[in-house]
């Protein structure tokens, strides 16, 4: 058990948590990261990203967040696959149940990030890899030479739509408004593709099909004239958005109502002294991977200030 206790444990292995870990690790704390169920976070499912400093001719997601992985390794980070479900927050230390073991901490940094979001249709789920997905970079290439549709108008559905226009022959972006919230680069790109098509007011009331036929249609709905249409599709990528990874801290942390972690504004302290969130998590408008990354580096040096201080307190008391 001595094994698993640790000064430091970052929960996250996405910018935020590697980033965590490179500090807490040249802080020699010997930080412990445990992965979670997607190791690299959210920019394994994606392909080039043009926008993180350093890499002037863009990098490959996966690849980025390798590099990450093997910066904090470099300064003494342990690194465990497995996932938490629980945490004690009432103790000291802080005691983590995963699905593997169980662990302790004098601090805590919370990295879980976001996941995809869905419309909430039963047919959705139902057909989930059988037409329906939320990775254009991991399931694409199954749709070479179909006709798609993705939903959503951010810049996940700007850059899903353009990169299936690799295999597809056609791609239709289905968004709920007359305008896209994605930034003027992406959709421009979007705009710009002869192969992108738009429909605008609409949402996606229905997908019709079967685990054997796949996907073969959708049932539209225009929102502005609440008229009802059947549109033929052979695929549907949901790229509405991602909601904050925090349905295990509910109750025992203080989150703002649309499930973020509550951080004092400006830092990064939740609302129990040594624990402290970075990343996606905390953040409901920026969502980058730099800025994960800033906050993360956040993180380290305050659960460093807050060990120094701890030591400080109890070497007083003696
Ligand atoms: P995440 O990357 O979401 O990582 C969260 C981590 O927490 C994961 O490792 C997960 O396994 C872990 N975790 C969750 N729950 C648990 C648990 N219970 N126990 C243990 N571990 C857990 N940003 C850019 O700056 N540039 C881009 O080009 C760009 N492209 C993107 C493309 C796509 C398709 C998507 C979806 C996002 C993109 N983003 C981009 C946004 C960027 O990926 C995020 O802002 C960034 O990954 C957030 O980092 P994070 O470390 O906070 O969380
Ligand atoms: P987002 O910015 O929150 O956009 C979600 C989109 O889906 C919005 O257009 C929204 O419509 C729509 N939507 C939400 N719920 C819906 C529902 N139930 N039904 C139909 N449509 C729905 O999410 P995102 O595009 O995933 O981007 C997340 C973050 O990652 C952003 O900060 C983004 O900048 C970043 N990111 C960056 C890049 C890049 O820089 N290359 C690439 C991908 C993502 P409304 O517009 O009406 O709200």
């Amino acid at each position: 058990m001595a094994d698993n206790h640790h000064k430091v444990v970052i929960i996250g292995s996405g910018p935020a948590g590697w980033t965590a870990a490179i500090y807490a690790g040249r802080a020699n704390l010997s930080p412990l990261v445990l992965q979670g169920t997607q190791p690299g976070g959210q920019l394994t499912i994606t392909t080039e990203v043009e926008n993180f400093p350093g890499f002037p001719e863009g990098i490959m997601g996966p690849e980025l967040m390798e590099k990450f992985q093997a910066q904090a390794e470099r300064f003494g980070t342990r690194v465990v696959y497995d996932t938490v479900n629980e945490v004690d927050f009432s103790k000291r230390p802080f005691r983590i149940s995963t699905d593997e073991s169980c662990y302790t901490a004098d601090t805590l940094i919370i990295a879980t990030g976001a996941s995809a979001k869905w419309i909430g249709l039963e047919s959705e789920q139902r057909l989930m890899g059988h037409g329906v997905s939320s990775c254009a970079t991991c399931d694409g290439a199954f749709f070479r030479g179909k006709e798609v549709i993705v939903v959503g108008g951010g810049d996940t559905a700007m850059e899903e739509a353009n990169f299936l226009t690799r295999f597809c022959s056609k791609v239709v972006v289905i968004h709920r408004r007359d305008s896209l919230r994605a930034s003027k680069i992406m959709q421009d790109r979007g705009m710009n593709n002869p192969k992108i098509q738009f429909i605008w007011d609409t949402i996606v009331e229905d997908i019709e099909g079967s685990k054997e036929t796949g996907v073969t249609s959708v049932t539209l709905k225009n929102l502005k004239t609440s008229e009802i249409s059947k549109f033929p599709t052979q695929g549907v990528f949901v790229a509405i958005g991602h909601k904050p990874n925090t349905e295990i801290f509910q109750g025992k942390l203080d989150l703002h109502p649309n499930g973020y972690l509550k951080v004092t504004p400006g830092r990064v302290n939740t609302n129990i002294e040594g624990v402290f969130a970075c990343g996606d998590v905390i953040d409901h408008h920026y969502r980058q991977a730099i800025t994960a990354a800033g906050t993360g580096c956040m993180a380290a040096m305050d659960a460093e200030k807050y060990l120094e201080a701890q030591e400080a307190n109890l070497a007083t008391s003696v």
